[in-house]
């Protein structure tokens, strides 16, 4: 069982090497950004409540963001492992994901940071949102995005590093470039628990 969290600014490609991530080593990926479209779309109580946030850019509310964390992961009791992506982004929300997780005899193993350049960041953004009409691609909205980012999730690296679980990650080059670089952090961890296992 090996539990990875990805995190990068908005634009940094985790919700792309998050797929590859999942797809590759076998385990569950959960995006919390997903999960708050996903209720958005369905009119859900839920996504009523989250709405007018999510659209403007701002930071869903801790409590109700681990709620839908917890109930993600109680939906998976099987998983081989889980990659959070978008999870946590505020210290509150890093420290209950350690409590959740060690109620279930887990931990978090390892996280990578994604670092991309902000010109390139804000490109990117632009270009999604003209490709997939995300509600919350709009310039006034990325800029909340990125404040959001750099006031309460970008500390959340040094909760982290302090546990000598952080990974950075230069996130400029293709995909497969970038997954390659992930791909070699990642692998030694699942490698660990093979040996461990025979
Ligand atoms: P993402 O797809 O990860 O960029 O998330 C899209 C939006 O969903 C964010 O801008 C927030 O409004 C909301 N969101 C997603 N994950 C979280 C989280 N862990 N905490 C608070 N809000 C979140």
């Amino acid at each position: 069982m090996v539990n990875i969290v990805i995190f990068g600014p908005p634009g940094a490609g985790k919700g792309t090497q998050a797929q590859k991530i999942a797809q590759a080593y076998g385990i569950t990926h959960i995006a919390t950004g997903d999960i708050f479209r996903r209720e958005i779309r369905s009119g859900s109580s839920l996504g009523e409540q989250i709405k007018a946030l999510v659209e403007s850019g701002r930071l869903v509310p801790d409590e109700l963001t681990v709620e839908v964390l917890r109930s993600a992961l109680e939906q998976q009791p099987t998983a081989a492992g889980f990659l959070f992506d978008g999870f946590p982004r505020t210290n509150a929300q890093a420290e209950a994901l350690d409590r959740l997780l060690a109620s279930m005899g887990k931990k978090v193993d390892v996280v990578i940071a994604l670092d991309v350049p902000q010109e390139e960041l804000v490109k990117r953004l632009l270009q999604r949102a003209r490709q997939q009409g995300r509600a919350d691609d709009n310039e006034a909205v990325i800029r909340r995005r990125f404040e959001e980012y750099q006031r309460k999730t970008a500390p959340v690296q040094d909760y982290y590093a302090q546990q000598g679980k952080l990974q950075h990650i230069p996130g400029v080059g293709t995909i497969d470039e970038v997954f390659g670089r992930i791909r070699q952090v990642l692998d030694p961890y699942f490698l660990k628990q093979t040996d461990g296992a025979a």
